[in-house]
């Protein structure tokens, strides 16, 4: 009897999980496990803003594939997908196609630009390991050319980080520990160099705890960021960005650096392959599947599952991820060995902790507020579990970050 063929498309957080949950719960002859991704190696997204910072090694953040699966099992394409055909049950790759009985899609998510103009030209994203290398690069090209003009070019210094939300804040903390290192590098007085935050809502870290929003804004501001809160970004150019608060006249800050941090949406292959979708998230079933679409699940940042205690969407993130990871694998086996019902997915949240740097933070965690030291700790402590959970202790003793002081 023909085995049914399970596709896992992207192998982050949500692919990988139900990869090895799949790998391990599965007998031999009962599935063929393949997994889809466009490279050969794993990144930790939430690791990026370091590795575009230039504060770890973008090889620290990303391992090969190959080390978390079983051959014997799971059989590993790398090729990028290009669309899927739920029709016809099969997925476009770029070198070819691949059938499927049960389809994960797990392609995680994409800048949102909102149309602004010129962002997409001129403005640089912490999307993955090659555009966390491009923004590294770039702003120690910025501080090395500045060295060789002879007539100054003091804006090759000015950095703008558009966003106040978590990512842009961790990539801020990371910034701000690497300038200092940059300067000392290149002979650079570190006065000139000048690092800006635009944020749209009135607040950095819309949404979260303002003691703790507070604690971050001054740590930063007292670490040199100067913020610019209910302004929004109107337009990058060549020279820099375009900024206005309200219907204010836009004015122009000029920076060499554009980092845009301000939002994600899903992956643009959803609505290339007609699946309905709000910015490229699929508001899936309770059990993860597409509505109308049994064999199809839909997990991480292009899913979109409502908050009942907010009527909201739950913000896009690895520890969601990675729970629908869990209940998919458990899913897919249930269908597959013909159990009578699916499991509902459910939301366990853990909590928030944000990254100020290698030794500060901020975090609600089991409700309790942590800043510091102890947060800091606490988020090393989370990103060796998210290693844990997917590759088990070789993994941790990998890659794991074990410079806890
Ligand atoms: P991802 O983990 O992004 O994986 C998607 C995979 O699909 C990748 O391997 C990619 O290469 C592959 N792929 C994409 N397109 C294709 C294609 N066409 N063909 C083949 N393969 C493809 N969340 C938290 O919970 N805690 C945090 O501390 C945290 N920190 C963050 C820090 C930063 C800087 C950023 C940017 C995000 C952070 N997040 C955090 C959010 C979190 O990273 C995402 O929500 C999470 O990565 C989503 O997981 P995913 O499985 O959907 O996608
Ligand atoms: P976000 O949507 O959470 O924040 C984007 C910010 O940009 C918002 O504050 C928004 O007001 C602002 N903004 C939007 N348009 C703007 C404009 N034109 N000009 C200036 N500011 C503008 O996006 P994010 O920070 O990239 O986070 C994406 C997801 O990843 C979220 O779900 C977040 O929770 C998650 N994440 C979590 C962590 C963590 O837990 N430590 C870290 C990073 C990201």
């Amino acid at each position: 009897m023909r085995k049914p063929k399970i596709v896992i498309l992207g192998a982050g957080y949500g692919g990988l999980l139900t990869t090895v949950r799949l790998q391990k719960m599965m007998g031999f002859n009962e599935a063929e496990i393949v997994l889809v991704n466009k490279n050969n190696y794993h990144y930790e997204t939430t690791w990026l803003h370091e590795a575009s910072a230039g504060t770890l090694h973008h090889d620290k953040v990303r391992y090969d594939i190959h080390h978390v699966l079983d051959s014997s099992k799971v059989h590993f394409i790398q090729d990028t997908v290009m669309e899927i055909n739920k029709d016809e049950k099969k997925v476009i790759l770029e070198k070819g196609e691949v059938e499927y009985d049960y389809l994960v899609i797990a392609l995680g998510g994409e800048p949102e630009t909102f149309g602004i103009k010129g962002l997409k030209e001129y403005a640089l994203g912490i999307t993955n390991v090659n555009s966390a290398r491009q923004i590294r690069e770039h702003i120690e090209y910025q501080f090395a050319v500045y060295q060789m003009e002879e007539e100054k070019n003091d804006n090759r210094l000015s950095i703008v980080v558009g966003g106040a939300g978590f990512t842009g804040i961790e990539f801020l903390g990371e910034l701000t520990q690497r300038i200092p290192k940059l300067c000392q590098e290149y002979d650079i007085d570190q006065q000139k160099v000048r690092i800006i935050c635009v944020e749209a809502a009135p607040t950095a870290l819309p949404g979260f705890d303002p003691e703790l929003v507070n604690y971050a804004v001054s740590q930063l501001q007292r670490r040199g960021v100067e913020f610019l809160i209910g302004t929004a970004i109107k337009e990058a150019t060549p020279e820099g960005i375009l900024v206005a608060k309200g219907d204010e006249e836009p004015w122009e800050i000029k920076a060499s650096t554009v980092v845009w941090a301000a939002g994600v949406r899903g992956n643009s292959i959803i609505e290339k392959s007609g699946i309905e979708a709000m910015r490229g998230r699929v508001k899936v079933q309770p059990d993860l599947r597409v509505p109308g679409f049994e064999d199809v699940f839909v997990i991480g940042d292009c899913s979109l599952i409502i908050n009942e205690e907010n009527n909201r969407p739950f913000p896009p993130t690895a520890q969601i991820a990675m729970q629908q990871g869990e209940v998919t694998a458990r899913n897919i086996i249930a269908l597959i060995r013909n159990m009578p019902q699916l499991e509902t997915f459910k939301f366990d949240s853990k909590g928030t902790i944000c990254s100020l740097g290698d030794d500060d933070a901020i975090g609600v965690v089991f409700g309790k507020k942590l800043t510091g030291m102890a947060a800091s700790i606490m988020k090393k402590a989370v990103d060796n579990r998210a290693l844990f959970m997917i590759g088990g202790t070789s993994l941790v003793l990998k890659k794991g970050k074990f410079n806890l002081f």
